[in-house]
């Protein structure tokens, strides 16, 4: 599409974003921006994973005014950055946004942000303050996201904890704004939608059907950092896991190459494991509730487990969300197949450990995220 005119008056924020846990967190801030009136929101996608991406945008009813489909397969670091600051640049000069939304902590965000930080055009951070302290896990979020961190003029932090960092870093305080993690938006609206039409998860009825009267464990694996022995130990630990008769593992599996032949190969044949394809939000939303356990070394899964009131056990040697640790709801076990091990069989053996774990708590927002950062972006254009 090529860029309409600009109403004057009227701020054009273009809201940019990449990958599938980017477009689940920001489809609840397109449309609280767009409810909020006053402003042109236009909608970028660079596309880093397609049909992840896909599924989301989909599911979450937006239609990208620019797509600039950069996934290739076996992409680099370098080459995907180049790509984005090179394709991403020319759509700036050409739409002339008044600000650019990011989110997180991806390549998309970084390079984004470079891009508009070239043209001067300022950038909003949501999901601003995350810090593992580790500049190598995650790899390469914690740099993107730092990055991002010094350019932003506005920031939006989930927690105080992550605002605290934000301060840390001497971000200037008129620049921070608490708003609560737009995940707990995109869970509530989805739960809502799911409600009203459990048929949108329909896709789980056979899986469930097969695993029935077992106590199902969900799992999700993707991380960078995880690739190589990170990945073989934690196959390793799920065929031992699956090995209980009163177990079944689902496992809906990324499609990266660095993941899914290796998971094939350790779990392809096992009774009581399920891998399956991604699955879209809904039908993610719908495993959340039927598991008992849930491992996962994702960002997004970790906030919204404790929403749900679900033990999550995180494959990561470090987390930037303290929040669910601190809370009691997410503990950490590394890719170290022991301890997954252990700590899964705890869980699953000791009913006291497991009530303990399994307290719905919401340390990452109330739903209501989206309104407060599309409220602060209006006011900082002088939007009535
Ligand atoms: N998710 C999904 N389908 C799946 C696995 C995960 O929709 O098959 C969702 C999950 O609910 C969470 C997000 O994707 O909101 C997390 O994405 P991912 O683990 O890829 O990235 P991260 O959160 O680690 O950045």
């Amino acid at each position: 599409m090529t860029a309409p005119a600009k109403t004057p008056g009227v701020p054009r924020i273009l809201v940019c974003f990449g990958t599938r846990p980017e477009a689940i967190k920001m489809f609840p801030v397109v449309h609280a921006l767009r409810a909020r009136g006053g402003m042109d929101v236009r909608v970028a996608v660079t596309a880093q994973h397609r049909e992840l991406l896909d599924q989301v945008l989909e599911i979450g009813e937006i239609v990208p005014d620019i797509d600039l489909n950069l996934m290739t397969p076996g992409q680099t670091l370098d080459a995907l950055s180049a790509a984005m600051l090179t394709k991403f640049g020319p759509v700036l000069d050409e739409w002339q946004p008044d600000r650019v939304v990011v989110h997180g902590d991806t390549l998309t965000t970084m390079m984004v942000t470079l891009s508009s930080y070239f043209r001067q055009i300022p950038v909003a951070h949501v999901e601003a303050g995350l810090r593992s302290g580790n500049i190598y896990s995650p790899w390469p979020e914690e740099i993107n996201r730092r990055v991002t961190g010094v350019v932003a003029d506005l920031n939006f932090a989930p927690t105080e904890g992550a605002a605290e960092a934000l301060r840390r870093e001497n971000v200037a305080e008129d620049t921070i704004f608490v708003t609560g993690n737009t995940v707990i938006d995109a869970l509530f609206a989805t739960n809502d939608k799911l409600a009203a039409r459990p048929d949108l998860a329909a896709g789980l009825d056979d899986v469930a059907a097969r695993f029935a009267g077992r106590r199902i464990v969900a799992l999700t694996a993707h991380r960078r950092e995880n690739f190589g022995q990170g990945m073989a130990n934690i196959a390793a630990a799920v065929a031992r896991i699956a090995k209980r008769e009163d177990v079944a593992v689902i496992f809906p599996v990324h499609p990266n190459p660095n993941v899914r032949p290796v998971m094939e190969a350790a779990l392809g044949n096992l009774g009581n494991v399920a891998l399956i394809e991604p699955l879209d939000y809904p039908h993610f939303v719908r495993l959340m509730g039927m598991a008992e356990v849930l491992l996962t070394d994702s960002g997004g899964v970790q906030e919204e487990a404790p929403s749900r009131g679900k033990p999550v056990l995180v494959m990561r040697d470090t987390t930037e969300r303290p929040e669910g640790i601190e809370a009691g709801t997410a503990r950490l076990v590394a890719t170290d197949e022991e301890r997954i091990v252990a700590e899964t069989m705890r869980l699953l053996d000791d009913r006291g450990a497991y009530d303990a774990m399994a307290q719905a708590h919401n340390p990452y927002g109330d739903g209501k995220a989206s309104v407060r950062i599309a409220d602060a972006i209006a006011r900082r254009h002088g939007v009535a």
